[in-house]
């Protein structure tokens, strides 16, 4: 199998019916990037920059932060990245950062919340990635927004800082995106406003999901009785595809479920022509596409959503459909 899929590395991710999906790759750690080749994939899709400050002992200083990021993009030379800012609380603790005892904790101060509660730690991190990717493509996208308000905020000081080394006579990216996560369900009401005004969007599904059906994405006592492939889910995920559609906006999905071949299949069916996963599942999603017909996926799912009775999950008329093909 591993073998079946290094030889797909140059393959291009393109549909029975012709229809080419970009593939991107998560990462987080520096030994995570080296798969960017191994993988063919087209981009860092997703780089997660809390495991760098979950490691440190003491809180990454802006040169600290700048090395790693400027390794990050000296080891990917030909290809964009997407870093996401500081993603913390929750589950991601800093060991040297004071605990705040929260009732609920991933209700709670976490992610983009800190990043503008204080805004020196953001800034700082804006700056760091800012002077890594002169000359680059850099995409920088921010966790946890949950209202245009909030990314607009975001945006500001991000745009502050690109003038401020403008000022001071650095260089910069030669292209930079700044996006929006779509993980919290309130901007689902604000997809038309949001998908105008970022550059690109990215679903983070794991808290997505998580947050549609109030279940800990932890908690396989109660995780593990909602399935990604509900209707409401799917609805939800498809409205997404469609807001970035009507926009002109780049959308991709980041969360697990991308690199699961029936999920993947499930998504491209939803509209989806971008998904961002973890190295080892590049392969298998790329096979599951060279053998797709996505036009007759489309038709099924769509046939699907239109008699939903109600049950839990599509996953089984799902799967029966890919396993007849
Ligand atoms: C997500 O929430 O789906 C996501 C991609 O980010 P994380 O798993 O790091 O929260
Ligand atoms: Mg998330």
């Amino acid at each position: 199998r591993q073998e079946q899929y290094a030889k797909l590395r140059d393959v291009r991710a393109v549909t029975k019916d012709g229809v080419e999906i970009a593939l991107h790759m998560n990462a987080g750690l520096a030994i995570d990037v080296p798969h960017v080749h191994e993988t063919g994939a087209q981009s860092i899709g997703l780089f997660r920059t809390e495991l760098q400050f979950m490691l440190a002992s003491r809180f990454p200083r802006m040169d600290d932060q700048y090395r790693f990021y400027k390794g990050v993009f000296d080891a990917v030379p030909d290809r964009p990245v997407t870093f996401r800012t500081l993603d913390i609380g929750s589950d991601k603790i800093l060991p040297y950062m004071a605990k705040i005892e929260e009732e609920n904790p991933a209700l709670g101060w976490r992610a983009i919340r800190i990043g503008l509660d204080r805004p020196g730690l953001l800034r700082m991190q804006l700056r760091a990635m800012l002077k890594a990717g002169a000359g680059r493509e850099l995409r920088i996208m921010f966790p946890m927004i949950a209202n245009v308000a909030e990314f607009e905020a975001a945006k500001a000081i991000a745009l502050r800082e690109l003038e401020h080394l403008r000022r001071h006579g650095y260089g910069e990216p030669e292209t930079l995106r700044l996006g929006a996560m779509v993980e919290v369900p309130s901007l689902l009401w604000e997809l038309d406003l949001i998908a105008e005004r970022a550059d690109f969007l990215s679903v983070g599904s794991n808290d997505l999901v998580q947050y549609m059906y109030a279940a800990d994405r932890d908690n396989t006592r109660v995780s593990k009785r909602y399935d990604n492939l509900s209707p409401p889910v799917l609805r939800a995920l498809e409205r997404i595809a469609d807001s970035g559609g009507r926009a002109g906006t780049p959308v991709t999905l980041c969360g697990e479920m991308g690199g699961r071949p029936l999920e993947a299949l499930a998504l491209l069916a939803l509209g989806y022509r971008s998904l961002s996963m973890s190295p080892s599942a590049i392969g298998p999603v790329k096979s599951m596409i060279l053998s797709l017909d996505l036009d007759e996926a489309q038709v099924y799912l769509a046939t699907l959503l239109a008699a939903d009775d109600g049950a839990p999950s599509l996953r089984e008329k799902l799967r029966d459909f890919a396993l007849s093909r």
